[in-house]
């Protein structure tokens, strides 16, 4: 790829959180790093924090000190924007405004070269709105980083109306020598995983509105899912004012899409001022920043003598392998894949409630995992029409396959596999909309939030006909917009049965 850019010094404006991380990205990667700030003060404080770090890593054996003296050599300090003068690229990290963000680009334009390009780290604002206050939005582009910028992977690039695929192919060779895992987004409402990240958080804060369990008992079913964290931990991590800020922000920015509707639970948390972390409770409360923990799995059932098996049950992964470990007697007969235990019809969940596709029947459903046999807990929605006994009987089934279970009540399309659902059709949705390549937005989700699996892959695994149909149902079901199936969805769905 030919480029006429030559990026040697980098600056970076805003010495906060965001640009002093991104400042020692560029400063890691061999270039002069100027950085700026409107308060002097926060520019020598993050200087002199880096030092510090240096410094300890040093101690620790992991620097030399002559490596630790050069790169903080390789960032200075500038007292105006005027000395921004001689930089190949400017990226800005300051407070997300859209005037503030749009006057200090204009103001750069008449600072910087000709062939400088101007870059943006903001996570929320529009690039082609940005560029509108510029003579030359066309080598104006986003950089976007994540927190904290020398640890997390992922850099997405954002092109406006106006980015040129110079300007654009520049940044993302350049995040790449870095050692970054850059992907392309066009400027659209939380670019790539600020957006498809949303129905990880929506679900789960969903489940609690519907009373479906505690935070403790919904995280961990999600990192038993694979998931590094829950959504309930994770947004007392990133501050429940924060997420909540962002789901509103693209809420908006999407006319009121009802799948980006913020969740009243969490509006709750922060009309409360329970910021998570921070403020020493969120969803937990936090004791010497940490989290009290309670036991959660279900208590010892009662494993029943027989068990009937219908339908075949090889297409969930490990399956087979896990009904293997039982040591009553299997019985099987021909049906649609379900277990018949102690009277219970035990089957994957479809997106109906069991009330609804079992009216008046002892039923539960069983959520989704990628693979039966290793999974560490099985998780079952109750409908109301089974017994005490015949609960113990199922929970007692599994326990007796060495499985922890989780129970919930009668929540359709369940946790892990709703979950799942709405975060491949959101990746379906920005497909269609031309917002980035599948293979970026499976890297976005894999290296900006650590996803086990990409959602577009992940959606092929699980079947993308299976979770269509859970969409369609959960739609029925709700009477809600929220859960309608993305039209490249449908395509998936039929192009996997033309296989
Ligand atoms: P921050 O508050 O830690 O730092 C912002 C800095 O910008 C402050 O030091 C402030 O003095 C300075 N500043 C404000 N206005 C300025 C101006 N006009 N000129 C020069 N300096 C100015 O903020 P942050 O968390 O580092 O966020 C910065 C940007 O990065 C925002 O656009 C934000 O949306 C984006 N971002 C933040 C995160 C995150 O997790 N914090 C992640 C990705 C992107």
């Amino acid at each position: 790829m030919s480029s006429s850019f030559t990026i040697h010094q980098v600056a970076v404006i805003g010495a906060g959180t965001m640009g002093m991380g991104i400042a020692q990205v560029a400063a890691q990667a061999g270039h002069a790093v100027v950085l700026y700030d409107t308060n002097p003060a926060q520019t020598a404080r993050a200087l002199d924090d880096f030092a510090s770090r240096l410094a300890s890593r040093v101690a620790r054996g992991k620097l030399t000190e002559q490596d630790a003296t050069a790169l903080r050599a390789r960032i200075s300090p500038a007292e105006r924007l005027s000395e921004l003068a001689g930089s190949d690229l400017v990226v800005e990290a300051i407070i997300e405004r859209l005037d503030i963000k749009q006057q200090l680009f204009a103001e750069l334009e008449g600072i910087c070269g000709d062939r400088c390009i101007l870059a943006s780290n903001t996570s929320s604002i529009s690039i082609t709105a940005i560029g509108a206050a510029l003579s030359r939005p066309e080598r104006l582009a986003g950089l976007h980083f994540f927190n904290p910028a020398p640890v997390m992977k992922l850099v997405e690039v954002i092109s406006g109306l106006a980015t040129t695929a110079e300007v654009r192919d520049t940044l993302l060779t350049l995040a790449r020598d870095w050692g970054k895992m850059a992907v392309h987004a066009s400027s659209t409402p939380g670019f790539i995983v600020n957006r498809i990240a949303r129905p990880y958080y929506g679900e789960t804060l969903r489940a609690l509105q519907e009373g479906c369990g505690s935070p403790q008992l919904l995280d961990t079913l999600m990192r038993s899912s694979g998931f590094p964290m829950g959504a309930c931990e994770l947004t007392d991590l990133i501050g429940q004012d924060v997420n909540f800020a962002v789901s509103s922000s693209v809420y908006r920015a999407f006319h009121d899409e009802p799948r980006y509707r913020p969740s009243l639970v969490q509006q709750a948390l922060v009309d409360a001022g329970r910021f998570g972390r921070k403020t020493g409770q969120g969803f937990y409360a936090y004791e010497n920043g940490k989290a009290e923990q309670v036991p959660l799995a279900a208590p010892a059932g009662q494993a029943p003598d027989r068990v009937l098996v219908l339908g075949d049950w090889s297409e969930l992964k490990g399956a087979e392998a896990l009904l293997g470990r039982y040591r009553g007697e299997l019985e099987r007969r021909d049906g649609s894949p379900a277990l018949l235990i102690d009277g219970v019809r035990v089957e994957l969940t479809s997106g109906r409630s069991c009330a609804l596709r079992h009216p008046g029947l002892a039923a539960m459903a069983l959520d989704w995992a990628d693979d039966y046999e290793s999974v560490s807990h099985i998780a079952l929605g109750v409908s109301e029409y089974c017994t005490e006994q015949q609960v113990a009987a199922v929970v007692g089934f599994f326990q007796s396959l060495d499985k922890q279970v989780i129970l919930l009540p009668d929540h359709p399309g369940m946790l892990v596999l709703r979950t799942i659902a709405m975060l491949v059709n959101e990746a379906a949705e920005a497909c269609l909309h031309r917002v980035a390549s599948p293979e970026d937005i499976d890297l976005a989700m894999r290296f900006g939030v650590n996803y086990p699996k990409g959602p577009v892959a992940w959606g092929a695994e699980v079947g993308y006909r299976r979770l269509l149909t859970l969409l369609d149902n959960l739609r029925t079901v709700y009477g809600e917009e929220k859960y309608r199936p993305s039209l490249q969805l449908r395509h998936w769905a039929v192009a996997e049965e033309a296989i």
